[in-house]
């Protein structure tokens, strides 16, 4: 080779080396120390934390903790792990929500598994990115391999296909995203505007805010999604779905899509999946399940059969974030015909061009609306390889176990009025103040508890509203939560709402 034709050669001649201190942070195999001393600092900092956590929460309010954080200056560095470690504590671990403390009774927040957390280290430290295979080798498989998994314990077929998603809304969005271009293409009418203002959703009164959400980003009719009542524990009437798709064919609307919600977030019933399936078939509506919650069913080795019916559904939303134990974000989109999924690819010359389809080089990013994506399959790999679906299964099995437990405790409790019988694993209930107090009085008393109980941190609950009025929530996704833990917050919520209704009665 001749000098000329050296790019190294010149390099040389015409630059020095480059000495840069900021690159001793960065991850490669000359830090490796640091990186491991940085990580097993931060491990013990948060087993040190967690070991010091005797609430779910310390009851810390915004502007408790807001000067702390804006008195930072983020142009500053401490230049120091252990004192900006110090600081984490004072800023975010000490007052942070703890939702492994079996008192967190509040949202759908799962305490974690061992194996997704050692996932979790793993998948960010290599920071594969899942849009292609020259980003992710055998991540790309890794990720096809729990989509295939899923759709088999759904009971889809070999056309099955899906993708990981942020969470159950993007997973929601981008089923009714395909549920509008397939409607569109079945109508072969083009998305014109006339067309997609004819476009209904039908979903029932307990299902998800985010459908709503994504009517409005698909640029739907502001009345496209139409509520369908639900009966007594708050599952979908199929009388009354049939009556809606009655309507709507009468006024010359055209059915999009069906959503059945298998574990509704407040109440977790779950839709007569076979019932409204056969309606889907006769409307040709496409049919979505949203088992963002209920998912955790697919591996409970008692309560399958819950969910029998999700095998017709079009798509499914699943949230492994929810009841598979796993650290935020992991959830999916599962479908049952892969060609769906052709509705959000779009080819790039510098990522994905059509040339790889042929060479059948795999890529996700043709199936996402995400474009650079985190390998959070791994977490779920990590979860099934260590610990297996069957002890998934048991863990959630227990919660919804514990629900019952806590269902009877209500019921014979004077104090409280509980809505209905969870499916899952939530209560909805309310205090009852003594006879003769007015509505206002009984929805203060349960708005008062709530917030009392969260700002002395011995519990966090959740609140809702039926009809119009106020109510209180439990959610239970923490296998250790006692139901001895229960019975003492409805003592504390019923002791808070015991005083308001004296302090108002004082007061009046
Ligand atoms: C939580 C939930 C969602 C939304 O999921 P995210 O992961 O929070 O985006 C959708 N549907 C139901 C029924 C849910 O409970």
């Amino acid at each position: 080779m001749s000098p000329q034709a050296s790019a190294v050669a010149t390099a040389r001649a015409i630059f020095s080396p480059t000495v840069d201190d900021a690159a001793r942070h960065l991850f490669n195999d000359r830090t490796l120390d640091r990186y491991r001393h940085t990580m097993a600092d931060g491990v013990e900092r948060i087993a040190d934390r967690i070991a010091r956590t005797d609430r779910p929460f310390t009851g810390v309010s915004p502007d408790d903790l807001t000067p702390g954080i804006s008195g930072i200056d983020l142009d500053r560095p401490l230049e120091d792990t252990a004192a900006a470690l110090d600081e984490l504590e004072d800023v975010y671990l000490r007052d942070a929500v703890y939702f492994h403390h079996p008192r967190y009774l509040a949202h759908l927040n799962c305490p974690v598994v061992i194996p997704a957390l050692l996932g979790e280290a793993v998948l960010t430290a290599v920071n594969s990115s899942l849009d292609t295979w020259d980003q992710s080798a055998g991540g790309t498989l890794i990720e096809r391999r729990l989509i295939d998994w899923t759709a088999g314990r759904i009971g889809f077929g070999t056309s099955a296909d899906g993708i990981f998603t942020s969470g159950g809304s993007q997973s929601n969005f981008q089923a009714l995203l395909l549920a509008r271009e397939e409607a569109l293409a079945k109508a072969a009418l083009g998305a014109s505007r006339d067309v997609m203002d004819r476009l209904r959703i039908f979903v029932s009164e307990a299902g998800h805010f985010s459908v709503r959400k994504s009517a409005k980003m698909l640029g739907l009719s502001p009345d496209a999604v139409v509520t369908v009542e639900t009966d007594a524990r708050k599952r979908m009437r199929p009388q009354a779905l049939a009556w809606e798709l009655e309507q709507c064919r009468w006024a010359g609307f055209i059915p999009m899509a069906i959503v059945a919600t298998a574990g509704t977030t407040d109440f977790g019933s779950i839709d007569p999946l076979p019932a409204i399936a056969r309606l889907c078939a006769d409307s040709g509506a496409w049919f979505h399940v949203d088992a963002a919650y209920g998912c955790g069913l697919l591996v409970s080795r008692s309560r399958r059969a819950l969910l029998n019916g999700i095998e017709r559904a079009d798509s499914v939303t699943v949230d492994f974030h929810k009841s598979f134990f796993q650290p935020v974000s992991s959830s999916a989109l599962v479908v049952r015909e892969r060609a769906t999924l052709s509705h959000a690819t779009y080819h790039a010359d510098y990522l994905n061009p059509a040339r790889m389809v042929e060479q059948r080089i795999p890529n996700q990013v043709d199936k996402s609306i995400q474009t650079t994506r985190r390998f959070d399959a791994l977490k779920l790999w990590m979860t099934l390889r260590i610990m297996g679906p069957d002890a998934v299964g048991d863990l959630f099995d227990e919660v919804i176990d514990r629900a019952a437990q806590a269902w009877v405790l209500l019921t014979v409790d004077p104090r409280f009025e509980v809505v209905t019988r969870s499916q899952l694993s939530t209560l909805v209930f309310r205090y009852l103040p003594p006879e003769g107090a007015t509505r206002d009085l009984a929805d203060g008393a349960n708005l008062y508890a709530r917030e009392a109980l969260a700002s002395s941190g011995a519990a966090l609950v959740a609140g809702t509203k039926v009809g119009d009025r106020h109510y209180l929530k439990f959610t239970l996704l923490n296998p250790e939560t006692t139901v001895d833990d229960i019975a003492h917050v409805l003592d504390l919520i019923a002791d808070h709402a015991a005083e308001y209704v004296e302090r108002r009665r004082r007061t009046s």
